[in-house]
């Protein structure tokens, strides 16, 4: 496929996700488990070493830390509430930010800023430049 896979002998990784008793193991990015077939592919639990493109877009999409989600909704919408981020998570993720919990370590690690009382947003230095 690749020039640096000259034979075309180079396996690519999936990213495990689903094991079976008998040690069948299944990919991320199959809609329905099933074994992966050994003869064409491997399969890793270690992201770095995942090869398959679906693979690395569906962790880089589904995988993404709620602190990722938060920096991704400020940056689009600007200063929110946590109640205002809460509706803009993904569905799975609603109940979590309600704590603020991850929103005050963002905080600490210099990532989001406080605005106001109870408002957050992505310091300004990282996105928008001026209002020129
Ligand atoms: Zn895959």
């Amino acid at each position: 496929m690749s020039r640096d896979d000259p034979y075309h002998d180079r396996k690519v990784y999936h990213f495990a996700r689903q094991w079976r008793a008998d040690g069948a193991v299944s990919a991320l990015c199959y809609k329905r488990p099933r074994p992966i077939n050994l003869r064409i592919a491997l399969w890793t639990i270690t992201v770095k070493a995942v090869t398959c493109p679906r693979c690395l877009k569906m962790i880089r999409e589904r995988d993404m830390t709620i602190d990722d989600l938060i920096l991704r909704i400020l940056a689009q919408h600007g200063p929110c509430t946590p109640e205002e981020l809460a509706e803009r998570m993904p569905v799975g993720y609603r109940g979590v930010v309600g704590t603020q919990m991850s929103l005050e370590c963002l905080e600490l690690d210099g990532k989001v800023e406080r605005v106001g009382e109870g408002r957050w947003q992505v310091p300004a230095a990282k996105g928008q430049v001026g209002d020129g």
